[in-house]
């Protein structure tokens, strides 16, 4: 065994495996992959090997697309065999909202260059006869699904990894792993210590053991998992083709052909998390006592939706343990905060998944940056309040609704509340319908007496929307107040402060005073931010983002930090309130000694409010007269006690998050994670008014390049007709009879009871009077560009 390598992979499962292969197909051949046993020998050896596309989230459906059609080129590279039976599948839908959901899917898959194809019940019985089809409304075709031999892929995986010059070292157990002085690492081994450059942690089952030998806690947990496999069954060996997979989310089960039988898994309601306190090292190739009680219940559901299993005898039961994170996506990237050390963690559907992994770390390690917006996987979208008490309940509740509908507006209960507020109590007094941002309870929007106090999940209008209006008529009309928690806030100071942001900011740094918007963009002119930045003083400034990306924030900034400059996040050491509408002024000023009269729109500055010293800037999100006030937690009740009492003559309400999603469409306002997102450019979102040219940034060339040459998309805006669903995301967008472009989000205004929507579609169609169709849940509904803001045209609200 080498000394010395560039990277050490922990873990020989298919996800280990898979990453060896990536990085030495992207050009790094000094890799070494160390595993404690064979290869295999963790969740890998008893997958049932299945591999769908379908996946709630754009960019981890676009991994699992490639993840798929990468098997053909792998085998093709290696030689050996992945034991591929593409047989397609359907998912079924038994109810409207289930349906909804496969339409939205579909839709989505349009522009993704899916396949896919939405069928009736009669087309569903053309294609096999064992599904009892009462009830069913229809179901999701892909013929990309399909099952493979998990033993045979990970070892071509490890194949071409060889090919590419990759060590293996089986039988090779790592021990410790400790960073030296320089950041770079010792991997301690039973059979000897390599310094490397770069740790990977792919350790599957046990990949919290491993990261806690760096000091890492990864949030997932095993969880149990039982699939039979039946016997032989004349409803099989008589079929002219192979049975295709079938998931029935209502039974919570997947079917598949194994053999001349089938074999069937089932995400059971009473399922059990495995090894609470931690992964036993000598656990590998046995399998957990079979446990019919825990799957009664699923077992007799699937005997009724496929009739054949009762009389097909049961040959063998697979019951082993696999990983998840609490929102059953994986983890992975750089760990914030630790140089060279990567994880590959929490892979629940390695067989789907475990390609495109590999693919976004090689990149990310080797290229700086991934070819799409990874957040979805991200390690870092789970910050440092995370704990293992947090953990297990998400991911019991996410095993439980691994098949469910997984709606655009819905909140899961499990592990809440975590973190909140000062203002909990008072804002529970008075209605508020909570949603988690971060661990962070949040007001969506406030009920009335009567009304109740949760949101109906749905992918059409939901009981939240009356609610809403009231919240916005009440901004429009006289004033509303929200929390400003659950924003992103960061501290920069020191005599470099200012050379710094110039550096990592791609806008302009306002003089003293003064609040500039700022993109802040990657090396390769992605959108990786999208900042107000306050200068209190040339080497005090105060950073305000989204508040989930906290730990994604801080891993750039804490990557790009340079001497003399201080970042800190002050997220949780700030708080207070934004009041927004045309009494805004009024209000605040009735509540301080200081004149405000002359404090323009951007403008930021110390107030003393009450009795509470705050840093005031006049910003708005609403599109209307707004002012955002910063306060110290532990004050934030006296601060509300006065604002309150200075808003109640002006009929000032509290408004929540639904609001303000509605509010911000009135003047096109962006958003983070929406239209700014590392999957776009400044140029094309338009983003590159904020940007300072005659400056140095990261990611200037790119944008320069896009500032000189226009790139091929552009971000529109369009009112769409529709009946009661707006959009949501990724609908695509039909120009002349044709896919060309796709939303980032939108929603209905209620201030002007319009519907909008944000689309990126070629440049080359745009025009001014365009007309275009968005499907929107399986319709084609007309849509009608639009320039004009429709709130506040001459901006003499907003900025007067
Ligand atoms: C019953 C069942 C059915 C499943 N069916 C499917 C399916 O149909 N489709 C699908 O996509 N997924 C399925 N899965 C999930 C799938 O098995 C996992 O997603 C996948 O195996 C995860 O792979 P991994 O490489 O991350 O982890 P693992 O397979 O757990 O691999 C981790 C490896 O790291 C090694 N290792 C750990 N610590 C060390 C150390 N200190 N030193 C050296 N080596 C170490 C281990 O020995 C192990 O080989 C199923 C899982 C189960 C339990």
């Amino acid at each position: 065994m080498k000394t010395t390598t560039r990277v050490v992979v922990i873990g020989g499962g298919v996800v280990g495996c898979s990453v060896l292969h990536h990085l030495t197909k992207l050009g790094w051949s000094d890799v070494m992959l160390l595993e404690r046993s064979e290869l295999t020998s963790g969740s890998t050896w008893h997958a049932a090997g299945g591999f769908h596309t379908l996946n709630g989230d754009t960019n981890m459906a676009a991994l699992q697309g490639y993840t798929i059609r990468l098997y053909r080129e792998l085998e093709e590279l290696t030689g050996m065999s992945c034991g591929l039976h593409h047989v397609g599948g359907i998912t079924l839908a038994d109810n409207r909202d289930r349906f909804d959901m496969l339409l939205a899917e579909r839709a989505k898959h349009r522009y993704m260059g899916l396949e896919t194809e939405i069928v009736g019940p009669e087309e569903i019985a053309k294609m096999t006869d064992l599904i009892n089809l009462d009830g069913i409304v229809g179901a999701l075709y892909d013929p990309l699904d399909g099952h493979l031999d998990p033993s045979g892929t990970t070892h071509a995986y490890a194949k071409a990894a060889r090919m590419g010059g990759a060590e293996i070292h089986l039988h090779t157990k790592v021990i410790a792993t400790t960073q030296r002085p320089d950041g770079t690492w010792d991997v301690v081994t039973d059979k000897g210590t390599v310094h490397t450059e770069h740790v990977v942690n792919a350790g599957g089952l046990w990949a919290r053991e491993v990261g806690a030998m760096a000091g890492v806690y990864l949030p997932l947990h095993p969880m149990e998992h039982q699939y039979l496999v039946t016997e032989e069954t004349p409803e099989i060996y008589e079929r002219a083709e192979e049975h295709p997979h079938v998931m029935d989310p209502a039974g919570e089960s997947y079917l598949r052909q194994e053999g001349r039988g089938l074999c069937i898994g089932f995400y059971e309601q009473p399922c059990r998390p495995w090894a609470v306190d931690g992964t036993p090292w000598e656990f590998g190739h046995e399998l957990l006592p079979d446990d019919f009680d825990k799957i009664e219940q699923s077992i007799e559901f699937a005997y009724r939706r496929f009739p054949v299993l009762e009389r097909a005898g049961i040959k063998s039961v697979i019951h082993g343990p696999f990983t998840f994170a609490p929102d059953g996506n994986p983890l992975v990237g750089p760990i914030p905060g630790l140089r060279g050390y990567w994880s590959a963690c929490g892979v629940m559907a390695g067989f789907s998944q475990g390609g495109g992994v590999g693919l976004m770390l090689a990149q990310w390690m080797i290229e700086g940056e991934c070819e799409r917006d990874t957040r979805a996987l991200d390690v870092a979208r789970f910050g440092d309040w995370i704990s293992p008490g947090y953990t297990l309940p998400k991911v019991i509740e996410n095993y439980q609704t691994r098949f469910s509908v997984s709606y655009p507006n819905e909140e899961k209960p499990a592990a809440r509340p975590l973190a909140t507020t000062p203002m909990y109590d008072i804002f529970d007094d008075m209605g508020a319908v909570w949603g988690a941002q971060y661990g962070l309870e949040v007001p969506n929007y406030f009920a009335a007496e009567g009304e109740p106090r949760y949101e109906t999940p749905s992918f059409r209008r939901s009981n939240a929307f009356d609610a809403t209006a009231r919240e916005v008529r009440a901004v429009r009309e006289a004033a509303g107040i929200n929390e400003v928690q659950n924003f992103g806030k960061y501290r920069v100071t020191g005599e470099n402060a200012r050379a710094w942001l110039n550096r990592i900011m791609a806008g302009r740094i306002p003089k003293p005073g003064r609040i500039a918007l700022n993109p802040m963009l990657s090396h390769a002119g992605r959108i990786i931010g999208d900042f107000t930045v306050a200068c209190l003083s040339d080497t005090d400034f105060r950073l305000t983002a989204s508040y989930g990306a906290q730990a994604y924030h801080m891993r750039w900034f804490l990557q790009n930090a340079e001497p003399g400059v201080t970042i800190e996040n002050i997220s949780d050491r700030s708080t207070g309130f934004q009041i927004a509408g045309p009494k805004a002024r009024e209000i605040l000023q009735s509540c301080t000694r200081s004149d405000i009269s002359d404090m323009k729109f951007l403008d930021v500055r110390p107030l003393t409010v009450g009795m509470v010293d705050c840093l005031v800037q006049r910003v708005s999100y609403t599109g209307d007269l707004g002012f955002e006030i910063y306060c110290d937690p532990m004050q934030q009740r006296a601060l509300w006690s006065v604002l309150w009492a200075a808003g109640e003559p002006h009929r000032m309400k509290p408004f929540g998050m639904r609001a303000m999603m509605s509010l911000r469409l009135d003047r096109f306002f962006g958003s983070w994670g929406r239209e700014f997102s590392p999957d776009y450019t400044a140029a094309e979102t338009g983003l590159d008014r904020f940007i300072q040219w005659d400056k140095d940034f990261i990611g200037k060339a790119r944008a320069e390049a896009e500032h000189a040459t226009p790139p091929d998309r552009t971000l529109v805006h369009f009112i769409v007709a529709v009946e009661d669903a707006d959009v949501q995301a990724y609908e695509p967008v039909w120009i002349d009879g044709k896919v060309q472009g796709f939303c980032t989000s939108g929603g209905y205004s209620h201030h002007t009871g319009q519907s909008v929507a944000y689309a990126l579609i070629p440049r080359a169609c745009d025009a001014p009077d365009l007309s275009a169709e968005i499907e929107i849940l399986g319709k084609r509904c007309p849509a009608r560009k639009i320039s004009t803001d429709l709130f506040d045209t001459d901006g003499s609200r907003m900025r007067g």
